[in-house]
């Protein structure tokens, strides 16, 4: 079952077990929009499902955060018209070559692209037979900078941005309702087998993000965090970088 955000903005939760992040859905007069695709067919069609429930015309668009796998490997099953930045695209294409059978799971993790963590998650979601086919696509509607969708009485805007967790990071901002998704963006992320932020990137997000309007914070592995949680999360971050230099490793979150 989705949660009701606020008016016309729901959420199928994140699961801990097999890494599913949270999917968004912004409902409008016009047309809904999905805000990521799942890390499985199974997941994707979970939230389909709930989806119906609450839409009011169709569902025109999926909007993606970022390349990494648990956020795109639903696009497929939900066959909704993909937007995404460039950059995300460029990596989706690469990823296009990649196989999902044990063996390359496996060879994944010699090349420290996947870890055991995510390798569970990943089988924990699709049977090996599943994926055996399974190839990553990319998607339909691609843009540069910003992208404004009118749904409807509501408004969706999805941002370009750098971040310390990937250099693709696109924003989701719903400024009638004070709603923005994050993805994973606020995360660090891992550079030669060591997980930490970039400093710089991250002063920079966190400038982006304190620019806009909002009340609900939407990360992809969190549950809602207001304001004040958020501004708590980026003192922290905050803290723990000035302490430790460029790099820091202060907030475990790898995604
Ligand atoms: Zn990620």
């Amino acid at each position: 079952m989705l949660k009701k955000i606020t008016e016309r903005i729901y959420l199928l939760e994140h699961e801990r077990k097999t890494d599913r992040p949270s999917l968004g859905l912004i409902v409008g007069e016009k047309g809904s929009m999905v805000v990521d695709s799942g890390n499985s067919p199974k997941h994707a069609g979970e939230f389909l499902q709930a989806a119906e429930k609450v839409t009011k015309g169709p569902i025109k668009y999926l909007g993606i955060t970022h390349h990494h796998w648990d956020h795109i490997v639903g696009m497929e099953k939900m066959n909704i018209p993909s937007v995404g930045s460039r950059k995300t695209q460029s990596r989706l294409k690469d990823m296009g070559n990649w196989k999902w059978d044990d063996a390359s799971l496996e060879k994944q993790k010699k090349d420290g692209v996947f870890n055991d963590f995510v390798i569970n998650a990943i089988k924990g979601e699709m049977k090996e037979e599943e994926r055996k086919d399974f190839r990553v696509a990319p998607m339909d509607i691609i843009f540069e900078g910003k992208l404004t969708f009118d749904l409807g009485n509501i408004t969706s805007v999805m941002l370009e941005m750098d971040g310390p967790h990937t250099e693709d990071t696109t924003l989701i901002y719903v400024p009638e309702r004070k709603v923005l998704f994050l993805g994973d963006s606020i995360y660090g992320s891992r550079k030669n087998g060591k997980f930490g932020y970039d400093r710089e990137k991250l002063f920079m997000l966190i400038e982006a993000i304190r620019s806009l309007d909002v009340a609900y914070y939407i990360v992809s592995h969190e549950s809602i965090l207001d304001q004040k949680e958020m501004e708590e999360f980026f003192g922290e971050l905050e803290r723990a970088s000035k302490a430790a230099g460029a790099e820091t490793s202060a907030k475990e979150g790898e995604k």
